[in-house]
């Protein structure tokens, strides 16, 4: 039974969606006295990881920089068991920062808003839910999540499979049996890469069917004893300020200079930071493997030896080692074990290019070369990532514009925050913002902390409408793609070019410029400009 009533009344500020960010965007306008509430389209909150329980899923960011920095008590009292925290207790961490703070009272769950439309005469959202409820809110500020819309292949006969088969991001609450079973995954992004590593052997038979390989290194996961929690804890300011002090939000510092050290120099470097936890291999290494193809292609050509190092079979070696891409050109998945599950007599890899999946059967998947017998059909396929969420919602702003039109070539936005043409709709890890860029949590705080900001300017001054101007978000769009046309992706096929063949008009040779990558700092630096000069660039009235 749904929690909501027909009609649940006006608020000053309607938040959309429980996860990390909401989460945080609730404390902070409840501290302020505001009178806001959370809609919650799940049953309960947590969000990405309420949702994404496929075995293996786990942060790839250090525990300890995807947490929450804005208490200390909080830091103080938490201990992150491992270095790369996994789903059960990323979801416990999540409950336990709700109840703390107290605000479960202040969300409301299975809530799923399908459309809002502004009245320019009273200024007001009008949020029309999916089981018919309204309410009306002042703002809404919108925290759906870049990856919160799973895509699904359009294979013949997908419903006729007799099997069990979800998504990874649906994977069942209740546990899955695996011992014994034939299951076959589809998909080797970040996602399928943690989910294979983990089942190959507790499943019976596991059947990869692979599109295109990604690049993939060590996450180089450990526990954490009491001794380093202390240490950490005793650390936390300094690894915040490192963290901001990035591009990607993370402790990793790149450095220049890849042209000043010999081959062999690079190599034992490589040979380093392949040992090292988490994104060092990516965003420890020379800054210039981003830019340089002759860099990157030599950066490319060790990390495929250390994946034949480790694949026994080398005709299935080259098969897992991309080559239409570059190391780090789409975003990179870090595995355990990954590339050593294919020595395994139970695993199969396929490779759908070669011998294309034709239809599924009711017992399994037939693809050109023959038929999989298969139990279990994991779609590990990916997300419709940044837009999706603003997709789903029929979101009418002034005159009627929808925002889904006004996005359907690519998203425009001031600095990720405010679209022109949709006032009082503020988005915490917006597209165009730094969130789908760097660690997400961090990028979180940012867009929380200015969203926050902002709205106090605007209730302060008893402002009742904010619009950001359209020459601003001009020069912000021009501003997204220039950081993109810069970085040596631009070309890739992966959700940072806003790519996903599952998504109508997301196909190759059209860039949406989707997450700015001109790195953190530089970001900071332009919306805390913003506040210093009176958010010049914003129309309140
Ligand atoms: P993804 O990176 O988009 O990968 C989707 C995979 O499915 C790709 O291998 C893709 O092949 C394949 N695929 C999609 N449609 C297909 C089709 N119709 N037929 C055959 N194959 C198909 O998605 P993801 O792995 O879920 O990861 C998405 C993002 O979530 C990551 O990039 C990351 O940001 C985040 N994530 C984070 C963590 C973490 O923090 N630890 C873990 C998992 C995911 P193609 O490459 O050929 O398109």
């Amino acid at each position: 039974m749904s929690d909501v009533t027909t009609e649940r009344g006006h608020h000053d500020v309607v938040v959309l969606g429980a996860g990390v960010s909401g989460i945080y965007q609730i404390k902070r306008l409840t501290d302020l006295g505001i009178d806001a509430i959370v809609l919650e389209a799940d049953d309960d909150l947590g969000g990405t990881w309420y949702r994404n329980r496929y075995p293996g899923a786990r942060f790839d960011s250090e525990s300890y920089t995807y947490g929450y920095s804005f208490s200390k008590e909080l830091l103080e009292e938490w201990h992150w068991k491992e270095r790369f925290s996994a789903q059960p207790e990323n979801l416990r961490y999540l409950n336990h920062v709700a109840d703390k703070f107290d605000l479960r009272r202040h969300m409301v769950f299975n809530a799923r808003v399908e459309a809002m439309e502004w009245d320019e005469d009273d200024r007001t959202w009008h949020l029309r839910l999916q089981d018919g409820s309204t309410t009306t809110a002042r703002f809404v500020i919108t925290s759906i999540g870049p990856l919160s819309i799973p895509t699904l292949p359009r294979y013949e006969g997908m419903d006729d499979f007799q099997g069990q088969s979800f998504h990874t991001w649906a994977w069942p609450k209740d546990p899955v049996p695996l011992a014994g079973r034939r299951v076959g995954v589809i998909g080797t992004g970040a996602t399928g890469i943690q989910v294979i590593a983990e089942i190959a052997d507790k499943v019976g038979s596991l059947t990869v069917f692979q599109r295109r390989p990604n690049w993939s290194t060590p996450l180089n996961n450990a526990p954490i004893s009491d001794e380093e929690m202390a240490a950490i804890r005793a650390r936390y300011d300094e690894i915040f300020a490192n963290c901001a002090a990035s591009p990607g939000g993370f402790e990793h510092v790149a450095r220049w200079g890849f042209w000043d050290h010999t081959p062999e120099e690079r190599r034992a470097l490589w040979d380093e930071l392949y040992d090292q936890p988490g994104f060092a291999m990516l965003a420890a290494n020379f800054a210039e493997i981003f830019f340089d193809e002759a860099a990157n292609r030599e950066l490319s050509d060790y990390v495929a030896d250390r994946i034949r190092g480790r694949v026994h079979d080398p005709e299935v070696a080259e098969k897992l080692i991309p080559k239409d891409h570059g190391f780090g050109m789409q975003r990179l998945p870090l595995e355990t074990k990954y590339f050593e599950a294919y020595n395994r007599d139970n695993v199969h890899l396929v490779d759908i290019t070669e011998t294309p999946i034709e239809r599924l059967t009711p017992t399994g998947i037939q693809t050109t070369a023959g038929h999989h017998e298969l139990d279990l059909i994991v779609y590990a396929t990916g997300f419709d990532a940044i837009t999706g969420g603003y997709d789903r919602i029929d979101i009418r702003g002034v005159g009627g514009q929808a925002l889904r039109d006004k996005w359907r070539d690519s998203p425009s936005t001031y600095v990720g925050v405010l679209s022109h043409g949709f006032p009082n709709l503020l988005m915490v890890a917006g597209p165009q913002s730094v969130s789908g860029s760097s660690n997400f949590p961090r990028a979180i705080e940012t867009g929380v902390n200015w969203v926050t900001g902002l709205l106090q300017h605007a209730l302060e001054h008893g402002h009742t409408r904010i619009e950001a101007q359209a020459d601003a978000e001009q020069a912000w769009v021009a501003e997204v793609e220039r950081a993109h046309e810069r970085m040596l992706f631009r070309r890739s096929k992966g959700w940072f070019t806003g790519y996903n063949s599952n998504v109508e008009g997301h196909q190759e040779g059209k860039v949406r410029y989707q997450a700015y990558f001109g790195g953190a700092p530089r970001y900071a630096t332009v919306i805390d400009r913003a506040v210093a000069e009176g958010y010049p660039a914003i129309d309140f009235s």
